[in-house]
């Protein structure tokens, strides 16, 4: 995912802003590794193969 797309995700659970944290990136800045974390419930969404992972915490995959 592109990192500026974290300015626009909100957690789903509360609608709060969400910080990236970059585990691993390409060339061109695309985030590949990481996680997205609310700063208002604590919860963190990971970010693998560039793909983040939005689903609110406990929901059933
Ligand atoms: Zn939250």
């Amino acid at each position: 995912m592109q990192p500026e797309l974290a300015d626009i995700f909100a957690c789903p659970v509360d609608n709060a802003p969400l910080t990236l944290a970059v585990e691993q990136a390409a060339d061109d800045g695309e985030v590949i590794a990481g996680t997205l974390a609310c700063g208002s419930c604590g919860a963190a969404y990971p970010i693998r193969g560039g793909i983040p992972n939005l689903l609110p915490p406990g929901y059933p995959s």
